[in-house]
């Protein structure tokens, strides 16, 4: 682990210190400072001031449209964008960005990084990512949703679950079973498929924070160009872990800052409302400072890796299994200290479904109930922590690996056919 930045980061840091100073509005206190709506609009016009500053993409080469930055420049701007509560992108980046377009740059042909990439970019196409079903998350590998080829085109028949954001998506990526009679994790096929047409039916699913995040999807005869494949036809199962391993990303570098950030919001509003002089609520600040001041280590050993090339792997898990842990014992504090406040919230709600409370958010209880109930999610989504013990147990422990009953051809799993 080296906690020391080389001198040429401190020079990079100034100057994207000064664009944010230039562009961020005079009154800025963090995008969770705003009302949803204003939020929205704003991020929308901000990403436009990204694309046009080279702030988005930033690890993508500049031949491409990307920022060409370094590994370390990289974790330089998310830093800076964390600290000033700055946006990086617009809602539907994390899948058109970091986790579609790094994994094209990998897997895809020119003529797809040609066509798609700039599209990404200027945010004319908007991705989401059809990849769980109601029989296949953990298990991802027992998907069910069909594509046959059908002449020039593949005919998609199937259901996905949990779509986040695919309300505002146009295009979605779509791991599909093209051959039934391969094994499980072979026969997959990884499509690139445009949501506007009758074939494709999005409906909102409704969270118990009342907001309707994600989605499910439903193919009837939806359509998409043969040659809308990522990487190989039956192929696809390496092109989606590829883009699992990019959706862990080295977002883990920069997210202890987030965390710390709410936690001293918490601690001011315990000081605000008596609540520190309870020595079991003390208690539980002084557990969760302890475990802010873990992350931070963890995330500087997890860009110390990354910077010498290290992708994320088994050990990603960790930290995963640790954050959103985390998360959910300090919003369960918060509850605490609201007390009956946190049973009729008043206030703005949040304006994220994931990861930590948005910078400037209000201190008000409708903003940390809102806050304790995205954090259940957090032990679910991007792997479920079950999940992740048996990846730290197996992968990292080496421990003897879990049962496994699906070796054999598809179609002969047991409930599929
Ligand atoms: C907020 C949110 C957003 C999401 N966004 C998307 C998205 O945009 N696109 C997308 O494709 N998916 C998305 N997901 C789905 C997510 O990836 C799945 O929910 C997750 O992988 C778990 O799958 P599951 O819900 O089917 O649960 P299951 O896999 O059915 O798990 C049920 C329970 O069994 C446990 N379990 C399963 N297998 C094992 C095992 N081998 N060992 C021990 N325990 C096990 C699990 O830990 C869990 O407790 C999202 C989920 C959430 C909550």
């Amino acid at each position: 682990m080296d906690l020391t930045y080389p001198p040429e980061a401190d020079e990079f840091r100034a100057k994207v210190r000064t664009f944010l100073d230039a562009n961020l509005p005079a009154d800025w206190q963090g995008i969770g400072a705003l009302p949803h709506e204003e939020a929205a609009a704003f991020t929308e016009q901000w990403r436009t001031v990204l694309h046009q500053n080279g702030y988005l993409a930033l690890s993508w080469p500049k031949e491409v449209g990307g920022a060409g930055l370094t590994p370390l420049e990289s974790v330089v701007v998310a830093e800076e964008f964390a600290r000033a509560g700055a946006p990086t992108g617009g809602p539907n980046d994390g899948f058109g960005i970091t986790m579609l377009g790094n994994t094209m740059l990998r897997w895809g042909t020119e003529e797809q990084k040609r066509h798609y990439l700039p599209r990404i970019l200027s945010g004319e196409d908007r991705w989401c990512q059809g990849y769980s079903e109601p029989a296949a998350g953990s298990d991802l590998g027992n998907l069910g949703c069909r594509a046959v080829l059908d002449g020039d085109e593949w005919v998609i028949n199937g259901q996905k679950i949990w779509t986040s954001g695919g309300h505002l998506a146009d295009h979605i990526f779509v791991l599909a079973r093209t051959d039934p009679t391969a094994a499980k994790h072979r026969g997959i096929t990884f499509l690139l498929v445009d949501m506007r047409q009758p074939g494709v039916e999005v409906r909102p699913i409704r969270m118990m924070s009342g907001d309707s995040e994600f989605n499910e999807v439903f193919f009837s005869d939806a359509r998409c160009p043969k040659e809308n494949v990522l990487g190989e036809v039956n192929g696809g199962w390496a092109v989606a872990m590829t883009l699992l391993g990019n959706e862990r990303g080295a977002g883990a570098a920069v997210q202890a800052l987030g965390f710390r950030g709410e936690l001293d919001k918490l601690t001011r509003l315990a000081k605000e409302r008596g609540a520190t002089s309870d020595p079991v609520i003390r208690q539980r600040l002084m557990r969760a400072h302890t475990k802010v001041e873990i992350m931070r280590f963890l995330s500087y050993k997890a860009l110390t890796a990354f910077l010498h090339g290290h992708q994320p792997g088994a050990d990603a898990s960790i930290g995963k299994l640790f954050w959103s842990h985390h998360h959910q014992e300090i919003t369960e504090l918060a509850m605490d200290v609201l007390g009956a406040d946190s049973l009729a919230p008043t206030g703005q709600t949040p304006q994220r479904a994931f990861g930590c409370d948005a910078p400037g958010a209000p201190n008000d209880s409708a903003n940390w109930a809102g806050v304790f109930y995205n954090a259940r999610a957090g032990t679910i989504y991007a792997g479920t922590s079950q999940v992740q013990k048996g990846i730290v147990g197996e992968q990292i422990l080496g421990l003897p690996k879990e049962p496994r009953a699906d070796s054999g051809p598809w179609n002969e799993i047991p409930g599929h056919g």
